[in-house]
């Protein structure tokens, strides 16, 4: 947040904002899933002209061991904004504001994230800010989601952020840089769309208690739209993933002729046994094949082929 500048008008009385969105509407995002080949996970956002990309590594082994917890992973976020990004260069490397914004992302996805399934493990998350117009830490939150999705990591709900304000004494959703530096207030809310929940929450400015509800309600319904950018992009990933599979075959029905002798086979081995080779070895929304049958997660590429 800037400093206010109550001369600047930022809304007009018509309630139209400087870039001619209303009040109540959130700049055009698009979220493309799994952009990078190395990346267990990726994604890559555009949100007004913001610029974000994000690689997701894991589950691994977390090393040092001192770091490891005994019963789950830990979720490592990597906020950084490239030196390129804003119009005054910025320093390159790590600063409180980064480490900060790190932080609150990673305490966001820690309580969605099943990190149970991985003890002693490391879920890392780098999000690079390419251009920043405010809002970079929804832009890095809703980015890194998409890219966890993508790397399969199992989840209890898909996560977003949509940041709401002050400016000109009007609450607003999704600041831009000018109502960001000269509003009044900025208050970027997360939400876990499953359980509703509110993953994360700051705020600078002032609000009256009336207009810190009317920004909550903003912001939520705000959240429902970046999910819908979301649920595209992990829509058309895994339409093309199951196109390709579908064109080498995997889906083709078996050889008719086969079918007696297997159900010969199957007659002479028995019924499958629980947890045995013969079910569904997938594993709820664990796409990525059964963490619980791994053992502790292993460092290197795991996924194969195909990507
Ligand atoms: P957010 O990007 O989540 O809104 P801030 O409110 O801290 O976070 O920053 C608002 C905007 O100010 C950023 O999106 C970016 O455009 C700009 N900004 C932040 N830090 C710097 C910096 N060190 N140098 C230049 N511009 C910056």
């Amino acid at each position: 947040m800037g400093v206010p500048d109550p001369t600047k008008e930022l809304v007009n009385k018509k309630g139209i904002r400087l870039d001619g969105r209303k009040t109540t509407e959130i700049r055009p995002i698009t979220i493309k899933a799994g952009i990078l080949h190395r990346a267990d996970g990726s994604a890559y956002l555009e949100w007004g002209s913001n610029k974000v990309i994000c690689g997701v590594y894991g589950p691994r082994e977390l090393n040092p061991r001192r770091f490891q917890e005994s019963d789950k992973a830990v979720v490592q976020v990597r906020y950084n904004m490239a030196a390129f990004s804003t119009s005054d260069r910025k320093r390159p490397g790590p600063d409180r504001r980064s480490q900060e914004i790190g932080k609150v992302i990673a305490d966001a996805f820690e309580n969605v994230v099943l990190t149970e399934r991985f003890p002693r493990g490391a879920i890392d998350v780098h999000v690079d800010i390419l251009e920043a117009n405010a809002g970079t830490r929804c832009a890095a939150l809703v980015c890194a989601a998409v890219a966890l999705a993508d790397a399969g990591i199992p989840m209890k709900g898909l996560v977003s952020a949509v940041a709401a304000g002050k400016a000109n004494d009007k609450v607003i959703l999704d600041l831009d840089q000018m109502e960001d530096n000269y509003g009044n207030a900025d208050l970027p809310i997360g939400i876990n769309h499953t359980s509703g929940e509110i993953v994360l929450l700051q705020m600078d400015g002032h609000l009256t208690p009336a207009q810190f509800d009317e920004a909550l309600d903003m912001a939520v319904e705000g959240n429902k739209q970046v999910l819908v950018a979301q649920r595209e992009a992990l829509l058309a990933r895994f339409a093309t993933t199951l196109a390709a599979k579908e064109a080498a075959g995997a889906f083709d029905e078996p050889e008719p002729s086969n079918e007696p002798e297997r159900a010969e086979r199957n007659e002479r081995r028995g019924p499958p046994r629980e947890g045995g080779r013969g079910g569904d070895r997938r594993g709820g929304d664990d796409r990525r094949g059964g963490g619980d049958r791994r053992g502790p997660p292993r460092g290197g590429d795991r996924r194969g082929g195909g990507r």
